[in-house]
């Protein structure tokens, strides 16, 4: 511990949007990461039983270090390795990873109700 640790651990996404949009079955068995990366890393692994992974496209612009959903809105306006993107922001670290994993959490719910994403199982 330097002192410079997230005040708290992050949850995944999808699983919080499925409990606060409620009666939505989860899909994974939850998330205690330390950081906004390891959350990503969940949210693109495949889940147990062989299923999909939560999300089949997230990425980090590494010009403006916003989050992305949308594949074709990425490629668009921020291109690969953010080559296309005219925004250039630090990166947050520290304290600033709770605001991180807020953007990504209202882009999730956004996704979670705008898509399929709900397994009817
Ligand atoms: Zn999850
Ligand atoms: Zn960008």
């Amino acid at each position: 511990m330097d002192g410079s640790e997230p005040p708290r651990s992050f949850l995944c996404p999808v699983r919080a949007a499925q409990a606060k949009l409620g009666r939505l079955p989860y899909t994974c068995r939850g998330l205690q990461a330390k950081n906004v990366a390891e959350v990503r890393r969940h949210c693109l692994r495949p889940l147990p039983g062989k299923r999909p992974p939560h999300l089949s496209f997230l990425k980090l612009c590494p010009t403006c270090n916003e989050d992305f959903l949308d594949e074709i809105e990425y490629e668009q306006n921020h291109g690969k390795d953010g080559l296309n993107c005219g925004t250039p922001r630090k990166q947050r670290k520290g304290a600033g990873q709770k605001e991180q994993w807020d953007n990504l959490y209202k882009k999730v719910e956004h996704h979670i109700l705008s898509s399929a994403i709900v397994a009817e199982t």
